[in-house]
């Protein structure tokens, strides 16, 4: 198995973690409702990108209600047309 050829000294380990910051987002303002806004992307409030509306954001709305309230309905047993060899009856 591999093993490390060399101990990694306390000033290599902070060099190599200089990179790891997160650079900062940089969130602009909605033309429309001036909400703010990632660049790129059309507004989360009214749907307003590059001067027209892209978002039904009514529909889009109901659409996550109804997705998230969703409720799966139950699996009914169904018929087979041929027996199981190692099932239990019951
Ligand atoms: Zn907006």
């Amino acid at each position: 198995m591999g093993l490390p050829g060399h101990r990694r000294t306390s000033s290599h380990k902070r060099r190599r973690a200089s990179h790891f910051a997160l650079a900062k987002t940089s969130a602009t303002e909605c033309q429309k409702c001036k909400a703010p806004v990632l660049p790129h992307r059309a507004c989360k409030i009214c749907g307003f990108y590059r001067g027209r509306t892209v978002v039904d954001t009514a529909r889009a709305a109901a659409r996550l209600v109804k997705r998230l309230t969703a409720k799966k309905p139950p699996v009914p047993p169904q018929e087979h047309d041929h027996e199981h060899k190692n099932e239990k009856k019951a």
